[in-house]
């Protein structure tokens, strides 16, 4: 059995992070999630959260946005819409979408409910996640 797992985050603008880890911990749609080397393989969704891999004593931190997580015994790969390390989200960026979000759900009209409340849920999430960096 491998010791360590091969994660990769990999999104259509880039692959985001890809090396070797202790351990990640995810939000999965069906609740909060963790893998270890050795684990069963299996497929699952995850959802806009926060991902965290532990090297050592050393965790990262990372914004996922909706997507897969393919576990093997040795290897998590995440396939995800959009994804930063905490140390790359643009905060002002993300507050500013906030507040976009925030607007439009605030109007009655003309607004796509779900789109809009996803992107204050990405910008909300982003905002927390950014607060992890180290
Ligand atoms: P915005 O409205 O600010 O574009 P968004 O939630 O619609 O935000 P996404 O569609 O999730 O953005 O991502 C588009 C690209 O922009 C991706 O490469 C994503 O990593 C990047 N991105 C979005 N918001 C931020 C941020 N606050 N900081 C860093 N990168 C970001």
């Amino acid at each position: 059995m491998s010791e360590k797992l091969k994660l990769e985050i990999i999104t259509p603008y880039g692959t985001v992070f890809s090396g070797d880890v202790d351990e990640v911990a995810a939000a999965g749609s069906e609740g909060d999630f963790g893998v270890l080397p050795g684990h069963a393989p299996y497929v699952t969704t995850l959802k806009i959260g926060m991902f965290t891999c532990r090297i050592g004593s050393e965790v990262k931190y990372f914004f996922v946005n909706w997507g897969y997580a393919e576990v093997g015994a040795d290897k998590v790969v995440i396939l995800a819409d959009s994804a930063e390390k905490a140390e790359d989200i643009d905060v002002e960026r993300a507050k500013a979408a906030k507040q976009r979000a925030e607007e439009r759900l605030r109007k009655q009209e003309e607004v796509d409910f779900a789109r809009a409340q996803a992107a204050l849920e990405r910008a909300i999430t982003r905002i927390q996640v950014a607060e992890k960096k180290r």
